[in-house]
């Protein structure tokens, strides 16, 4: 998972009307939202150049895909689930009342994540695991369920959300590139962590080895600027020149433009870097999110 800011995606012209009129519409019981979902189809293009057609939830690559625009608060019946102790899988859950979709969110522009079939879709990968987020959005309070607009403000998703500054920095990953939870179990994190593993797949054998392979691409950087960083307090007179060049070559990596990047992984390991304390330009590097 990576941080995306979506603050200001740039938005076809006049869509904010369109969207709105589609609300008024979907509210009063005109039309289906599937009859209208061209209002939020027509905006893929713009949320994929926020990661580069990256998925923001598990930073795969999206090549092609109709259903590409997730709602993060699902737009039709709400489900939820619980996952079980070993987490090899979620049992579904009724909610009561019955919830038939966030509905006032459902072209609202800070609810659509760029996602891929995997993430956002029911299915059964062929190792038998079954994860997709399709209709689920379970919370850490059931009784704070918001049946309108008025009450989301209460509610605590147990899916983690790339649009939020800290969700994503929860994850972490061992050196196979697998995510896991740090957090003790029952936890409010831990539970948040390990359902958004099995929902959105993250734990996933290709992720898995995408992650190993990008970092088997910015590892040998990172030790080459550490190298000439030292080389610089040596007094080294090519080591400055040679430190930017290796640290321009991290920001690359560190850059949502660049295509081959798993960004959320890269921050992880840059961040828990054992030699922090005699490279302060790590956390410099990282910046404030
Ligand atoms: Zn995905």
């Amino acid at each position: 998972m990576r941080y995306i800011d979506n603050t200001f995606l740039e938005i076809p012209e006049g869509w904010d009307e369109r969207a709105l009129e589609a609300s008024r519409q979907l509210l009063d019981g005109e039309r289906t939202a599937e009859q209208l979902s061209q209002v939020w189809r027509v905006l893929k293009a713009c949320l994929s150049e926020a990661s580069n057609r990256r998925c923001w939830y598990c930073e795969s690559t999206i090549h092609r895909s109709d259903n590409a625009v997730d709602h993060y608060r699902p737009k039709g019946t709400v489900k939820t689930g619980r996952l079980l102790e070993d987490g090899s899988r979620i049992v579904a859950m009724e909610i009561a009342p019955v919830h038939h979709g966030y509905k006032w969110k459902a072209f609202n522009l800070d609810n659509f994540r760029y996602s891929c079939e995997h993430c956002n879709e029911y299915r059964k990968d062929l190792d038998g695991t079954a994860g997709g987020k399709w209709n689920y959005f379970p919370l850490v309070h059931e009784e704070r369920r918001a049946y309108d607009a008025q009450n989301e403000r209460f509610e605590v998703p147990v899916l983690l959300d790339p649009c939020k500054a800290l969700d994503w920095q929860l994850l972490s990953y061992d050196s196979n590139g697998r995510p896991f939870s740090r957090f003790d179990r029952g936890t409010e994190e831990d539970v948040k962590i390990r359902f958004s593993i099995r929902l959105l797949h993250l734990d996933q054998q290709g992720l898995n080895e995408g992650r190993r392979s990008c970092w088997s691409l910015v590892s040998p950087i990172l030790r080459d600027t550490k190298y000439w960083f030292v080389e610089k307090l040596n007094g080294n007179p090519e080591a400055e020149h040679n430190f930017q060049e290796e640290l321009r070559k991290l920001k690359q990596w560190l850059n949502p433009r660049n295509p081959a990047t798993y960004i959320g992984f890269v921050r992880y390991k840059l961040r828990n870097d054992r030699d922090k304390k005699i490279h302060p330009w790590i956390d410099m590097l990282l910046g404030d999110i």
